[in-house]
């Protein structure tokens, strides 16, 4: 499973359709101050299912759309695609019948985002835990931005462990667990009402 090609339109400065190929051995983006690289590089990690607006240097999800500049009107839409080379079949279980995946995500003013795999709505869920599963996604310590290695240097021990363990690919178990949690908790409160009802009953 390899990343081939990123391709914006209305996302961040890139307002036109843009198109990255990833060629093997792509480890960096260099350019002039300005020209969009951490750009790039959000926009990957946006694709990939990130929620905080904050990761995105933004005060809200939608401002990753193309916000106006003087000569071109803002856009009313961002969108990313992520084309996947998965001719070795190794994308996780429930995504894995084909040798090419494109994952789609767009957002609309006022809508919100929307996820598509291979032109199928999916959950953003289900899309997080796709690249949980292979070991990336949108909090992947592979994709490097600017301030984190010091950050890093200077961690706790247990941030330091949770990169270990997204580069293990066990965040999707911890994400999993945690909704198993919720679920046994849901459970729970559920049977405790059970209890009280035939407790008055009887
Ligand atoms: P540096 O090397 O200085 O860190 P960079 O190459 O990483 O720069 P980015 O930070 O990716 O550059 O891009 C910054 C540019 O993106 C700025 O010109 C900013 O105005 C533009 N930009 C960011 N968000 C939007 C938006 N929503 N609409 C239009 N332009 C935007």
């Amino acid at each position: 499973m390899r990343f081939s090609r990123l391709r914006l339109t209305g996302f961040k400065s890139f307002v036109d359709p843009t198109d990255l190929i990833i060629n093997d051995g792509l480890t960096g983006v260099v350019g002039p101050n300005g020209c969009g690289k951490s750009n790039l590089l959000e926009a990957l990690r946006w694709v990939m299912g990130e929620t905080r607006a904050k990761a995105m240097r933004g005060g809200g999800m939608e401002d990753v759309i193309f916000a106006g500049a003087s000569s071109r009107p803002a856009r009313n839409f961002a969108e990313v695609s992520l084309h996947i080379d998965n001719a070795d079949r190794l994308a996780p279980a429930g995504f894995n019948d084909h040798d090419h995946l494109e994952i789609v995500r767009r957002i609309t003013r006022d809508v919100g985002s929307a996820y598509k795999v291979n032109s199928k709505d999916t959950r953003a869920r289900d899309v997080q835990m796709l690249f949980a599963d292979a070991a990336t996604g949108a909090h992947s310590p592979a994709l490097v931005r600017q301030g984190q290695i010091s950050e890093l240097i200077n961690a706790k021990p247990k941030n330091r462990r949770k990169v270990l363990e997204d580069a293990a690919g066990i965040g999707g178990l911890y994400q999993r667990r945690h909704e198993a949690e919720l679920k046994l908790k849901n459970t729970e409160a559920n049977l405790l009402r059970v209890d009280d009802v035939v407790e008055q009953l009887a």
